[in-house]
């Protein structure tokens, strides 16, 4: 369980980042820690990249319906212009999505005192850091890796398999091309049959008792 550090002076900015595979419980987490930021009255902003319009344009969703207000952005730098004056609190979600300026922007929000809360996908399906993701990782004051369960062997699992056939290296989580898998399943690839996540079926991991 991730514990905020306890403000009791003025405040103080911080990145944390919440990473890991797909079905690993991300979103879950980040919608979590803004519901006690919306709780505690403190003045947020919730982004998520336009191109992730799989469910809703403008609420950040989690896999089981959870959702929160956010605001869709094409660039990175578009988080500094619509961040308020007396915003506490930036959440972004599918941070991966955005281009590789989102660390720079999160480390001025946070230099200017604002508690930066970053969700994304660490890694894209070829195993490989995704986007800006890793450099948000390395200037982050707080890291929440999360995992999966390897729909092959049910152990943890870190990687986003893909088995469609599909070119484009911007596919959104749709159930039937994606498995979370660990590495000794990702590492055979093709060898084993598609174990899809079934929509119905999804739990995302009670991800705090697993990974930490
Ligand atoms: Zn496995």
């Amino acid at each position: 369980m991730f514990i905020e550090p306890s403000i009791t002076k003025e405040q103080n900015g911080w990145i944390e980042v919440i990473c890991g595979s797909m079905f690993s419980g991300k979103t879950e987490e980040l919608i979590r820690r803004l519901r006690r930021v919306q709780f505690a009255n403190q003045q947020m902003e919730v982004f998520k990249p336009s191109i992730d319009v799989r469910y809703d344009e403008q609420e950040i969703v989690s896999h089981n319906k959870n959702a929160i207000i956010s605001t869709p952005i094409d660039s990175a730098q578009q988080i500094l212009l619509l961040t308020q004056a007396d915003t506490q609190v930036v959440g972004i979600d599918e941070a991966q999505f955005l281009d590789i300026e989102l660390a720079a922007v999160c480390e001025e929000l946070s230099n200017r005192g604002i508690r930066v809360i970053v969700a994304g996908l660490d890694m894209d399906f070829t195993g490989k850091p995704f986007g800006a993701m890793p450099s948000l990782l390395a200037k982050a004051d707080y890291v929440t890796k999360l995992h999966a369960i390897c729909t092959q062997c049910g152990n943890l699992a870190t990687y986003s398999y893909r088995f469609s056939a599909e070119e484009s290296t911007v596919l959104l989580g749709e159930k039937d091309a994606y498995e979370p898998r660990c590495r000794s399943c990702f590492v055979k690839g093709k060898e084993l049959p598609p174990q899809p996540v079934k929509c119905e079926e999804t739990k995302e991991t009670p991800s705090d008792d697993l990974a930490q």
